[in-house]
């Protein structure tokens, strides 16, 4: 017998789909804008330094491979945590925030949606940005909690539709979960601004929904960990529950160590624990318990000094030569007399850049320049280099005109 006769072929991933595309061209010239990871000047893979050097201390220790606990490492915890909330952070310090390890920033999100079908008493629907990354609907949809969407981009000023945005949040059914990028916002590259978040907070609050922070880009958006932490520690300051789904892939540059944490502001030490006591039941049957060596990289760097003040350089760093680039390309644009305003270039924020290129556009720079990005017009940033940044710009302009 054969079992299988009747299933369907799946869509390409829209993300990933764009890689294997560029794969296939032979061109010299081809560039590669899809991928939302970090390269260098010379568009290779980035290893930082910091990193090389916690894994030189790692080997050195020769640590055994014992399974880690279900919540993955305590000290890993610990240190993550302090960082996306700060060290002098209430819960923290009062020993309320339930943490767990996590397979990175998707493995988080989907600890929460499988916490939530299990475990919330609220409506189990989620609030997402129009647009959002992707992956974030079957996260929510696999686990039975119905997806709405809340308007976010603006198409005519390429900004954020902060007015749509809160009206749609405010109109949600009570006690819905609202989820939010912290920072650098997947795909546009538009956050609120702070004035903006304290509103936003009001809102959440009013309203009595559950905000659910996905912080992926920590340090990646601004160069500055703790500015790009201000949504989420305001939020905690306001005395929201926050669930907040961390991930070092880009800011550690450790995207295939799946290193992050899962974790929820509780109100009392108490409830923490027996939070916890079922997010170990929702991981458990999930993977058992999270990867070694990703958490110890982490920790090693989050718990050494001179490997820390070393790490903020260096996402710095990252971060200001994705700012130089969105400069320059900004002023190509400009100088090609690109018909537009490409402002929006300049202002957005993180590793990508939302165009405003339509899927047409989109289609003729692959087909005719062998340029590729997703459907949707969003450019990693990160794709540009000196090397190729004219070519781009030059594409770019004629299929505008
Ligand atoms: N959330 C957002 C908004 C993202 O852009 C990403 C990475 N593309 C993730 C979560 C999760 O990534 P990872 O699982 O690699 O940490």
């Amino acid at each position: 017998t054969n079992f299988w006769a009747d299933v369907k072929q799946g869509p390409p991933d829209p993300i990933l789909g764009v890689q294997e595309s560029f794969n296939k061209d032979s061109s010299k010239h081809k560039v590669n804008l899809g991928v939302g990871a970090y390269r260098d000047e010379n568009g290779k893979p980035y290893v930082l330094d910091s990193i090389l050097k916690a894994e030189d201390i790692l080997h050195e220790q020769r640590k055994d491979k014992e399974y880690l606990p279900i919540t993955g490492a305590g000290e890993f915890c610990k240190l993550a945590s302090e960082l996306a909330y700060g060290k002098d952070s209430k819960p923290l310090k009062e020993g309320r925030v339930a943490v767990a390890q996590s397979i990175s920033g998707t493995g988080a999100l989907r600890i929460a949606t499988g916490f939530l079908s299990m475990f919330y008493s609220g409506p189990k629907t989620i609030l997402l940005p129009d647009p959002t990354w992707g992956n974030h609907i079957p996260v929510a949809e696999q686990v039975g909690i119905k997806v709405v969407r809340y308007r976010y981009f603006d198409k005519k000023t390429v900004g954020l539709d902060f007015e749509g945005m809160k009206a749609d949040i405010e109109k949600a059914e009570p006690g819905s979960i609202v989820l939010l990028h912290a920072c650098a916002q997947n795909p546009t590259g538009i956050d609120p601004t702070q004035e903006q978040w304290k509103e936003l907070s009001e809102v959440v609050k009013k309203k009595k929904h559950l905000a659910l922070f996905d912080m992926a880009y920590q340090g990646f958006a601004s160069g500055d960990i703790i500015r790009d932490a201000f949504a989420v520690r305001y939020f905690v300051e306001q005395g929201h529950q926050i669930i907040l789904c961390q991930s070092f892939a880009k800011n550690l540059g450790i995207y295939g160590e799946r290193a992050g944490t899962f974790s929820m502001i509780c109100s009392s030490t108490e409830e923490k624990d027996r939070v916890l006591s079922q997010v170990k039941r929702v991981i458990r049957p999930l993977y058992s318990s999270p990867p070694l060596h990703g958490a110890q990289l982490v920790a090693t760097i989050l718990g050494t000094p001179a490997l820390y003040e070393q790490w903020l350089g260096e996402v710095k760093k990252m971060a200001d030569r994705i700012i130089a680039m969105r400069e320059k390309l900004y002023n190509l644009l400009v100088e090609l007399k690109t018909p537009g305003d490409w402002g929006h270039i300049k202002s957005q924020i993180g590793m990508f850049s939302f165009t405003g290129l339509t899927p047409e556009q989109v289609a003729e720079l692959a087909e005719s320049a062998h340029i590729y990005m997703t459907k949707d017009g969003r450019i990693s940033m990160a794709g540009l280099n000196d090397g190729n940044i004219q070519y781009f710009a030059e594409s770019m302009s004629k299929v505008v005109k």
